[in-house]
């Protein structure tokens, strides 16, 4: 017995000898803990799902079907909220489902629950501890672009690698040509007119190249900042200070900057800290396309099915 203890004794004395050892020691047992946990996998709240790599493709080429097909905005989270629980969803089918018809807006957590194939759910069971958005959203702006003109290539809180480099993206990349129109999202005033390059040229230390800011006061309380980044030089239609009509156009789309290729780097804050400007845009005035309407797979039988009622 008491050799056993001497043995383990000296394997401490020389793990701990070595620093180095040390640190790999408690790391291996950290990362340990923290898969036990799940740490890795998808934490979604409101508006913000963590480790959202595995999802971005699938989840881009949902939204870009969805747009061009005329429908509104359905953010990552409420999608995963559906298919972390059944993956024989497909992306698109729960986009569809998340939808508003009438008012094409994402609909409120309760009533897409309330829909036959979606109240077995046990994400539909306790909607009191749900973070999903369950009422019917504000929606102040105007589209910065025409939506049928651009490919979404990053979405808001996306975790991406651009040059070689891995961050979390701020905005919405919306590429398309370039001088593409870029368009006031509301009624309201430029507060900065920066446009620094004369070529229409990335530069990796450049930030967001030729950049408009737009100031939008919804109301007393709430003022949002509207940032246009990687405009085409000379392109800025209007000045500093100038008062804007939603609807206007106020710059045509680059590649100045921090950029890959043309497109509309389109950022919103509030009170400085960065929020999902898609989920801020009127897509009302769009008709969804019926001719693409995902056709409605049966559900696989894990779950009991309800009894009829007469
Ligand atoms: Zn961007």
């Amino acid at each position: 017995m008491s050799k056993k203890k001497k043995k383990g004794n000296l394997l401490m004395k020389v793990i701990f000898s070595s620093s180095i050892l040390t640190i790999a020691f408690f790391m291996v047992i950290i990362i340990a803990c923290l898969m036990i946990l799940d740490f890795f996998g998808a934490n979604i709240t409101d508006n913000y799902v963590e480790n959202n790599m595995d999802y971005a493709d699938m989840y881009k080429e949902t939204v870009n079907k969805a747009l061009k097909n005329g429908f509104g905005y359905v953010p990552l989270n409420r999608i995963l909220y559906f298919y972390l629980e059944n993956d024989k969803l497909s992306f698109y089918e729960i986009y569809y489902d998340n939808i508003d018809k009438d008012s094409n807006k994402m609909l409120p957590i309760s009533d897409v629950c309330s829909l036959q194939k979606y109240k077995i759910y046990d994400v539909c069971k306790d909607l009191d501890s749900s973070d999903q958005i369950d009422v019917d959203q504000n929606k102040p702006f105007n589209p910065p672009i025409e939506f049928n003109k651009i490919t979404v290539t990053s979405f808001f809180m996306e975790e991406r690698v651009v040059f070689g480099k891995n961050d979390v993206h701020g905005g919405w990349d919306l590429a398309c040509g370039n001088k593409t129109p870029v368009k006031a999202v509301c009624d309201g005033k430029i507060t900065n007119v920066s446009f620094p390059y004369s070529e229409n040229v990335t530069d990796k230390n450049g930030g967001g190249g030729n950049q408009i800011f737009l100031e939008c006061q919804i109301d007393e309380e709430v003022t949002y900042k509207v940032i246009y980044a990687h405009l085409y030089p000379g392109s800025a239609k209007v000045t500093n200070g100038q008062q804007v009509t939603a609807g206007m156009e106020i710059a045509g789309v680059g590649t100045t900057g921090y950029s890959t290729g043309p497109h509309l780097h389109y950022q919103v804050e509030l009170n400085g800290d960065k929020v999902d400007g898609m989920s801020l845009i009127d897509f009302s005035d769009k008709i969804p396309n019926p001719s693409t309407y995902p056709s409605l797979q049966p559900i696989t039988p894990q779950y009991p099915t309800l009894p009829t009622r007469p």
